[in-house]
């Protein structure tokens, strides 16, 4: 049976209020236990539009009685970016009042948590879940958000923090369909990469500034550090990219939330249907194999590859043009660092320097790319 809790955000200024809707499937506590959400950075609208496609389905399927686990979706999870209209450009990636990332800062316990549990792990996994699991549901209960940003992070990470399988839907600003994982989680999740279509899996365990999926997983990673019985179960924490910011229709929508479904249903989450995915036929490889290509000067931004193309090391990506400066002088070529697929772009034409302007997923740690520093802001 479907129920639709209403969360009320704290009041920020007076006479506002705010609230995240929470879409319940199954039975309380049933296993496994998914989590999605959408939209965490608030401009990423095809995330939300395939959240409201996959409610549709979850729903139906719900009537049905095909839910087996527990499913826990919040379509919308940032009411607050979504509020951030300046200048009639809507924003949504910082949150106004701090100038905050809304990925990251995500309140992670883990260290807390591992310590609680530290000595108390057997040889049943199920029980050292079920332990690790309070540590973290009782740790979140100490964090005291500082701003409302905190405050809608906290909502999200006690619905997600115990989940199975947690899926944050994303949108990069123009790309291909790709994936953000732990590497304990690979070639496991290329079930869920082949029925999306990923082109890209990048493996990353910590990027740096605590973003979501990777807080969730930390308190269960540094439990087992220390854990000698029965190894402890890692949730299944994906970012899932689904193209770029402008990529808004039914039809992605919809195909992306049906892809969803299948994989919810490979994991027994939803009555199965036995199928074998489409086989994951993209790159999948490090973060520290992620080239975040920066543009070296201000200008116009022009781009000589497309999407999905293949570079070379020293290729040109893209020109930036001064509008003011005369022959050769007017145009700076932005090169790939290393052999790789273009897969994400700036959908903003206007560079300044440092600016990101490209994405390139090679197979190869690039130098420079480290643990801790590798996500901008
Ligand atoms: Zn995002």
């Amino acid at each position: 049976m479907t129920h639709i809790d209403t969360i009320a955000l704290p009041v920020s200024a007076p006479g506002t209020t705010r609230s995240l809707r929470v879409h319940r499937y199954g039975r309380a506590g049933a296993r496994p236990k998914a989590y999605v959400q959408a939209g965490i950075h608030a401009d990423e609208l095809p995330a939300n539009l395939a959240a409201h496609h996959l409610a549709g389905l979850l729903a139906a399927a719900d009537r049905a009685g095909d839910v087996v686990g527990e499913i826990v979706l919040v379509p919308l999870a940032n009411p607050i970016g979504l509020s951030h209209v300046l200048f009639n450009h809507h924003q949504g990636r910082y949150h106004a009042q701090s100038g905050q990332n809304f990925n990251r800062g995500w309140p992670n316990v883990a260290i807390g948590a591992a310590e609680a549990v530290r000595g108390r792990l057997g040889s049943d996994g199920e029980a050292n879940l079920a332990l690790l699991r309070a540590a973290v549901a009782e740790e979140l209960g100490k964090v005291v958000p500082g701003n409302e940003a905190e405050s809608l992070r906290l909502v999200l990470m006690k619905l997600a923090a115990d989940a199975d399988v947690v899926l944050d839907l994303h949108t990069d600003s123009e790309a291909e369909l790709h994936l953000y994982v732990d590497p304990a989680h690979w070639p496991g999740a290329a079930d869920l990469a082949g029925l999306l279509g990923a082109s890209v899996v990048m493996f990353c365990r910590d990027s740096g500034n605590d973003p979501f999926e990777e807080t969730v997983c930390r308190p269960y990673w540094l439990a087992s550090q220390s854990a000698t019985g029965a190894p402890l179960a890692l949730p299944l924490s994906v970012v899932v990219e689904l193209r770029g910011e402008a990529d808004v229709s039914d039809e992605l929508a919809r195909r992306d939330a049906e892809a969803v479904m299948r994989f919810l249903a490979q994991r027994g989450v939803i009555a199965g249907s036995g199928e074998t995915p489409p086989a994951f036929t993209g790159i999948a490889a490090p973060l520290e194999a992620t080239e975040i290509v920066k543009a070296p000067v201000g200008g116009i931004l022009v781009y000589k590859k497309e999407l999905g193309e293949q570079v070379a090391a020293g290729e040109t990506i893209a020109e930036i043009v001064d509008p003011l400066a005369d022959g050769a002088g007017a145009r700076t070529a932005v090169v790939a660092a290393a052999d790789g697929r273009l897969f994400a772009r700036a959908r903003q034409r206007l560079a300044w320097p440092g600016a990101p302007i490209g994405k390139v997923q090679g197979l190869t740690p690039l130098p420079g790319r480290v643990p801790g520093k590798l996500m901008y802001d």
